[in-house]
């Protein structure tokens, strides 16, 4: 069965990163993948644009192609979305289908911190895509916690439903949100880190400038 992939982030902006390693990562997987962004994350600060702005941006990003969705129920919820209760979720809803959380090595790295995060393995699978430029070291605890659990053949992850983890070599690039933010934020116009359809309408990067529209 087709798996279903799920790459969760606040997408403060959503950036070519997450698009190219979403896009490889489906091909990967031969999965079809949703970007979720994240209402009230657990493990950070507010994000810059409201998180209609950020799905607003989602949206112009993803038009003009079908092998990425979007799924909002995280902003639909109320309160801290939790991976874990999501993915429980999208368990009841997709019965025996194999379900992949994707995570940037970054995100994974952290794993240990994350609320129940144990049980994740009970729902899906977990995707690590690699991460240029940021400094990850997989805690010794977390390496031992899912030695057991590591495939390179993604004939197994869409042979069950969970409990699987796997590395998917992605191409490697270097972006990040906090970069675009900043160099938006001093005024410069990072046209070609960002999808084309979010200069399509001045006001989806306003947040992050520094100067308001005239
Ligand atoms: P920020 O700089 O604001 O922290 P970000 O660029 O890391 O943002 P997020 O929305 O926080 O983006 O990330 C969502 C997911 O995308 C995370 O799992 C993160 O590791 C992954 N990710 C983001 N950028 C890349 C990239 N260039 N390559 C691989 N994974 C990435």
């Amino acid at each position: 069965m087709k798996p279903l992939a799920l790459f969760g982030g606040t997408f403060d902006p959503v950036h070519i990163g997450h698009l190219s390693v979403a896009w490889e990562a489906s091909e990967l997987l031969d999965a079809e993948v949703r970007l979720m962004p994240a209402n009230v994350p657990p493990h950070r600060s507010s994000p810059t644009a409201t998180a209609t702005q950020r799905v607003d941006m989602l949206r112009a990003a993803l038009r003009g192609q079908s092998r990425l969705a979007l799924d909002t129920r995280e902003l639909e919820r109320s309160g801290p979305s939790y991976t874990v209760d999501t993915l429980q979720e999208l368990r009841r809803e997709c019965g025996e289908r194999p379900l992949v959380l994707l995570l940037g090595a970054d995100a994974f790295a952290g794993l240990r911190s994350w609320h129940r995060w144990r049980e994740l393995f009970d729902v899906t699978h977990i995707g690590v895509i690699n991460r240029p430029g940021i400094e990850t070291c997989i805690p010794v605890e977390l390496e031992r916690a899912v030695a057991a659990r590591r495939t390179d053949d993604p004939a197994v992850i869409r042979a069950q439903a969970a409990g699987k983890m796997i590395e998917l070599a992605v191409t490697p690039l270097e972006v990040s949100a906090t970069h675009i933010r900043e160099l938006l934020a001093t005024g410069r116009d990072p046209r070609y880190l960002l999808p084309a359809g979010l200069f399509d309408d001045p006001a989806l990067l306003a947040p992050y400038r520094a100067m308001p529209l005239s």
